[in-house]
């Protein structure tokens, strides 16, 4: 916890350093899709394929916007080919201010001396003390088909 703090303040980017890498990533597969205007937040992104972005949705056909809460390629081409600033379109979860409130509380160290001692942690236990009824264990039977008929 306390490393993660510490690291945190290190850096000056909006996403954390692994979401700036992925959006890097995604960003340059994005240059190679065309866009065309369908309706108001509604494009068409072609390439080999045809997908639909809808950006105030923050959905893409490919559904992989909407499983990584993350824009696609598809999105992010789609976010530019709009004039939009693609940080907007981003979770808020990958943003480092996040990352620093999730480590913001110390978790405290717990110390082990008043526990008690390893003799006692080593003993073994044994099993509880039954007392066995008389006689020979009952064995439960169940009569065969060809039996009963007889009979
Ligand atoms: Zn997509």
């Amino acid at each position: 916890m306390g490393e993660r703090r510490d690291e945190v303040q290190r850096w000056t980017t909006e996403l954390t350093p692994k979401m700036e890498e992925r959006l890097k990533v995604q960003m340059e597969k994005s240059h190679r899709f065309s866009v065309h205007y369908s309706s108001p937040s509604v494009y068409e992104v072609r390439s080999d394929f045809s997908y639909v972005v809808n950006i105030s949705d923050h959905s893409c056909s490919c559904v992989k916007w909407q499983i990584n809460c993350f824009p696609c390629p598809h999105g992010l081409a789609t976010i530019q080919a709009a004039s939009e600033n693609v940080y907007d379109y981003i979770d808020k979860y990958f943003r480092v201010d996040m990352f620093k409130k999730s480590y913001s509380f110390p978790i405290r160290p717990i110390t082990n001396v008043d526990m008690s001692s390893s003799e006692s942690a080593t003993d073994c236990i044994l099993p509880p003390l039954t007392k066995r009824p008389p006689g020979r264990p009952r064995v439960k039977q169940f009569k065969s088909v060809g039996r009963l008929k007889r009979s």
